[in-house]
């Protein structure tokens, strides 16, 4: 198969070019083929010569000219330049042995074919020729156009020692999964079952990595139940397969909470590319194992799960070495809230109960929605309907009080050195007593957002606490 017609950007003539000048062996490899024939859209180009990539790349930077700047990364012994809106990495063939205790290999030259056994699915094995001859001529040894068509994930050698090898092969068999919708191949997935002990050499950063791209996969909960049922979700998130199962006592069963939790999440991906609403998504339920109950009089209970599994959150983030910083902060946020606005629905919706909830969600008000919009999975069409037209409602007050109170992002109209100064306080107990009695006064609506109102308010409080 010829994929000429395919190879438009100029860095493959370019670079064809410049082999045949110095009679070197390139050829575009991986990702990159994959998705062109896929016909999906992609910004990286691998560029694999048998020799040396740095030097490729330095020559292809200095053909290009306006000073193109060549990024060398000395340890990979690989070469990375930007050339109209592609990064194109340049990489010297190479042929990789390991040892039983990294998943890093030793590396030395080798050949095109050395270079497509190493890669990990046969999908990502194939290569395109760019020397003249034979351009655009296809290499597939392992039949990646077949598992292409028929929509497959395999190894290209023996599964067992490709995950052995290296164990985020298996993550990544799921991650490809995933984002294309393809299946594994039984033999392949079997492998990954017999593995999963390997995965004890991987870092948690590249695991998280993984696992963040099956989230933002179109389907999450595809790639969540393979990472189930090969065993690998046990491992890393048991939190989640935790929340597998249903309990049942006379006629009361509760809901499969696993399966509830990936329609969640498949309900928030179909709205937001948001990785962390999504990570809310998948976690927004995890406190209601610990937290289960029956009770003969209203059947089942998860009470206080909401706050359990805020509490939750920096510990899971921690592990996977996921960022520890404001968007873990707006995930445990959106667990804590995130029955905040369907209980407003079920109660009657006050203003004042809308503006706490404005004033606790500020700027995440809308994410905070989006979600609970999502965890309504009801196969009861009536209560959806009812949740839906009051929900309608809730975010019609959100808007009508936004706009006359501005509580989001809510700063009080006057601060606890005002308060110092008014009354001739030190710091003391009493200047946050008046602060908190004018912060309620707002949220109640006894008082407007606005200074003069909290001043009087502030003088009145003061008077009584005297
Ligand atoms: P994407 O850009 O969507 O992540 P990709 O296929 O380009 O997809 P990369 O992780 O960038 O994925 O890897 C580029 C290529 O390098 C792959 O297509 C594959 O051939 C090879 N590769 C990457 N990681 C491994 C691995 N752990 N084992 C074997 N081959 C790998």
């Amino acid at each position: 198969m010829n994929l000429s017609a395919k190879l438009t950007h100029p860095i493959f003539e370019l670079v064809s070019k410049i082999a045949a000048e110095q009679k070197i062996e390139t050829y575009v490899i991986g990702g990159f083929v994959r998705d062109l024939i896929l016909n999906r859209a992609s910004k990286d180009i691998d560029i694999m010569t048998v020799g040396s990539g740095v030097e490729l790349a330095e020559t292809v930077g200095k053909m290009i000219g306006n000073h193109t700047k060549v990024t060398i990364f000395k340890n990979f012994g690989t070469a990375m330049l930007h050339y109209q809106d592609f990064e194109i990495e340049f990489v010297g063939a190479r042929k990789e042995s390991y040892l039983e205790n990294s998943r890093k290999p030793q590396v030395e030259n080798g050949t095109l074919e050395d270079d497509q056994n190493r890669r990990d699915f046969t999908i990502n094995a194939m290569a395109i020729s760019l020397n003249k001859a034979t351009f655009g001529e296809l290499i597939d040894p392992f039949d990646g156009m077949e598992d292409l068509r028929d929509m497959m994930i395999r190894t290209p050698l023996d599964p067992d020692i490709t995950f052995s090898d290296d164990p985020l092969r298996m993550f990544r068999a799921v991650r490809f999964a995933a984002q294309l919708y393809f299946d594994i191949e039984p033999e392949t997935f079997e492998a990954i079952q017999r593995n999963l002990h390997r995965i004890e050499i991987l870092s948690e950063e590249r695991i998280a990595e993984e696992l963040n791209k099956i989230i933002l996969s179109p389907k999450p909960s595809y790639g969540l139940k393979l990472l189930d049922v090969s065993g690998l979700l046990e491992l890393v998130l048991p939190e989640i397969t935790n929340l597998k199962g249903i309990e049942k006592i006379g006629k009361d069963a509760h809901k499969d909470n696993f399966l509830h939790t990936l329609e969640v999440l498949d309900n928030i991906a179909q709205i937001s590319d948001n990785l962390w609403l999504r990570w809310a998504a998948l976690l927004h339920d995890i406190a209601k194992p610990q937290t289960k109950r029956y009770d003969p009089k209203i059947g089942w209970t998860f009470h206080g799960h909401e706050f359990i599994g805020a509490k939750m959150v920096p510990k899971i983030f921690a592990r996977l070495r996921l960022p520890m910083n404001e968007k873990m902060r707006y995930v445990e946020k959106l667990v804590e809230l995130h029955l905040r606005p369907i209980a407003l629905v079920e109660d009657i919706v006050t203003d004042s109960a809308v503006r706490r909830l404005l004033f606790e969600a500020g700027d995440d008000i809308d994410d905070l929605m989006l979600l609970c919009k999502a965890d309504i999975t009801s196969k009861n069409r009536e209560k959806v309907t009812r949740y839906k037209n009051n929900f309608a409602l809730v975010e019609k007050k959100l808007v009508e009080l936004e706009e006359k109170d501005r509580i989001r992002n809510f700063k009080l109209p006057i601060t606890g050195e005002d308060i110092m100064e008014m009354f001739n306080l030190a710091p003391s107990r009493m200047v946050g007593d008046i602060k908190d009695a004018v912060k309620e006064a707002i949220l109640e609506g006894t008082i407007p957002n606005e200074h003069e109102a909290a001043k009087q308010l502030a003088i009145e409080t003061y008077r009584k606490l005297q």
